[in-house]
């Protein structure tokens, strides 16, 4: 589908369901990634919350009809987004965001940020997210990813999700603990838009609930997780593997490799960051050398953590 019949689409929808929110032709996606990379999405578009659910629903109805791609953004703190950017729409989730609290839990619309989503959780005296503190992205991308940080992952108080599937349908998708394990989450297999995530929390005194946050903070600035552009961890851990992804890096030597503008962070082997200048290209070169690098040395076989989305060259 060409631009012009991509903006006569979202006009007619736009007009029949009274749009408001931003919205933009060739955005380049590199503003919408900590990674700060990736080329234009051919409409970028972040509706309001007043309209977001109705305006959703809608709106991945006649794009699924129409055959027109749908890419949902959270915070693009896990993307790596192709130089040639993403056909199709890419909805973002941003305007989306806010909370609230019925007794033991929390019901977080999707695209609120995690430290936002925290920070109101701890004037409510809601505690047992702390263990997600200071780490970048949505609460949509955090269930989506199923986020594990400091051994406990995003399931372990997952109660229920609200999503909408591509018919239009809103449906509730209890937690089952079969669904879910280490970065995983059922939502990596099916298209469809992550509303709401209900979560379990626990009573706990304000003041306790921001030490152990801060605490977490300054473990990941200490760990340089936010001295340049990256995407957290590139590499799943695997307890195969009998010692974490980052330290088998550091055995083989790889801090600091350099591919473009893509690096191995001098100071851990399992970021990769992206110096100043870097393309996607870059970052996809280094992970794909890395990856053979471990295959014909090690035997092993390293999977990506960070996902590799829109229009990549063959
Ligand atoms: C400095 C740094 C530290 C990090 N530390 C950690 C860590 O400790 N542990 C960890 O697990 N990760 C970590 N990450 C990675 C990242 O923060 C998490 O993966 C986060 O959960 C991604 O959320 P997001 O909203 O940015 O998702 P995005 O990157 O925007 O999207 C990720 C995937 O989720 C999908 N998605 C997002 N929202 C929705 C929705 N509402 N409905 C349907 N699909 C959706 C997207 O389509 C995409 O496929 C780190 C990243 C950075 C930059």
């Amino acid at each position: 589908m060409g631009m012009i019949s991509l903006r006569k689409f979202i006009e007619k929808i736009n007009m029949d369901m009274g749009f408001t929110g931003e919205l933009r032709y060739d955005e380049p996606l590199a503003l919408h990634t900590t990674f700060k990379v990736g080329g234009p999405g051919d409409l970028w578009i972040r509706p309001d919350a007043g309209c977001f659910l109705e305006y959703g629903a809608f709106l991945l109805h006649h794009a699924h009809a129409e055959g027109i791609p749908v890419f949902v953004l959270g915070g693009g703190a896990n993307l790596v987004v192709a130089d040639q950017g993403i056909r199709g729409i890419v909805l973002d989730t941003g305007g989306w965001s806010g909370l609230s609290v019925t007794g033991e839990e929390a019901i977080i619309r999707s695209g609120t940020r995690i430290d936002a989503a925290l920070d109101t959780l701890a004037a409510h005296k809601r505690g047992g997210l702390e263990f997600l503190a200071g780490m970048p992205g949505s609460l949509g991308g955090a269930l989506w990813m199923n986020a594990r940080c400091y051994e406990k992952s995003l399931s372990d108080v997952l109660v229920s999700a609200e999503c909408l599937d591509t018919h239009f349908q809103q449906s509730l998708v209890p937690y089952r603990s079969e669904d879910y394990s280490y970065k995983q989450s059922p939502f990596q297999n099916q298209d469809g838009l992550i509303l709401s995530v209900r979560l379990r929390t626990v009573p706990r005194p304000e003041p306790a609930i921001r030490q152990e946050m801060d605490r977490y903070r300054l473990d990941r600035e200490h760990k340089g997780h936010y001295r340049f552009p990256s995407a957290g961890s590139a590499f799943k851990n695997n307890r195969n593997f009998g010692k974490p992804t980052g330290k088998i890096l550091d055995a083989l030597g790889l801090r600091g490799l350099q591919i473009g503008g893509a690096a191995v962070a001098p100071w851990h082997g399992n970021i990769i960051i992206n110096t100043g200048n870097a393309q996607a290209q870059d970052i996809r070169a280094l992970v794909l050398h890395i990856m053979e690098q471990v295959q014909s040395t090690l035997g092993i076989q390293l999977e990506p953590e960070i996902r590799f989305v829109g229009d990549w060259p063959p």
